[in-house]
């Protein structure tokens, strides 16, 4: 159905289910900077499916059905709300930049921000009443996706601390089937910021953004400390 920047969409016998495909891709700056690295697809979708199970068990309901292969992952079929919602726990990357706060900067709480997905328009940052007035997802849908976010970040936030690691941002989609706003697309070091929480150490997609190398090293070694089998 579609070749995204990391994944691709195969539709399956059944309209309701999708069958997702986790490429070894890399992409940064809306598509500008592109390579291939071994192992990512696996990783990611091996990461993505550990995670989607834990936040499942706690009550957050998302589009995950069960992995297919190691690259690849059954899921419900959503329409997508094409806005992005990050979390932010510690300042880094465009907050950074647009703000002139420095990078590391830990928040007293987490800040919430939508983006309108686009790349041609390299996802500018919207508020409520954008999404709201231009048609891109209901008042009730925004009220959702906000407390969804913040849910994901009470589950993670502990997860990653006891890996050792630092959960700074992430970024998730939402879509609907059947009536109920469901989690979609993935969770992976490719939507996230984590850091060693003892050395501040990139385990993340800016590894690959800033060119800091060893990228599927890092990825792999988050997988350890999650406990996740490769
Ligand atoms: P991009 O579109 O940003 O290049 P990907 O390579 O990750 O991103 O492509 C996956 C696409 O599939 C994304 O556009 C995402 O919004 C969409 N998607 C993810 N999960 C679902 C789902 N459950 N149902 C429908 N579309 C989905
Ligand atoms: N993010 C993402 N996809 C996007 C934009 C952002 O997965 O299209 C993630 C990014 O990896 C980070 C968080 O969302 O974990 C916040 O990203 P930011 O707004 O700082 O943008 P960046 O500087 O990474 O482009």
């Amino acid at each position: 159905l579609y070749r995204g920047k990391s994944k691709t969409v195969h539709a399956t016998d059944d309209p309701d289910l999708l069958w997702l495909t986790f490429l070894n891709d890399a992409t940064a700056f809306d598509g500008a900077k592109k390579a291939q690295l071994d192992r990512k697809g696996e990783v990611n979708c091996k990461i993505n499916a550990f995670i989607m199970g834990k936040l499942e068990a706690a009550g957050v309901r998302t589009h995950f059905v069960r992995v297919l292969s190691d690259t690849e992952a059954l899921v419900r079929k959503l329409a997508m709300l094409p806005v992005e919602c990050v979390v932010r726990n510690v300042v880094a990357g465009s907050m950074s930049k647009r703000l002139g706060i420095p990078e590391g900067t830990v928040l007293p709480a987490p800040i919430f921000e939508f983006f309108y997905k686009s790349d041609a328009l390299h996802d500018p940052l919207i508020n409520d009443s954008h999404i709201e007035v231009l048609g891109w997802a209901t008042c009730d849908e925004i009220a959702r996706m906000k407390a969804l976010t913040f849910r994901v970040n009470d589950v993670l936030k502990p997860l990653f601390a006891a890996a050792g690691i630092t959960l700074v941002d992430y970024k998730l989609e939402f879509g609907n089937y059947r009536g109920e706003l469901l989690l979609g697309d993935e969770l992976s070091p490719d939507g996230c910021r984590l850091w060693d929480s003892t050395t501040n150490e990139k385990m993340d997609k800016d590894r690959f953004r800033r060119d800091l190398g060893n990228v599927i090293e890092m990825y792999i070694e988050v997988a350890k400390r999650l406990g996740v089998p490769l």
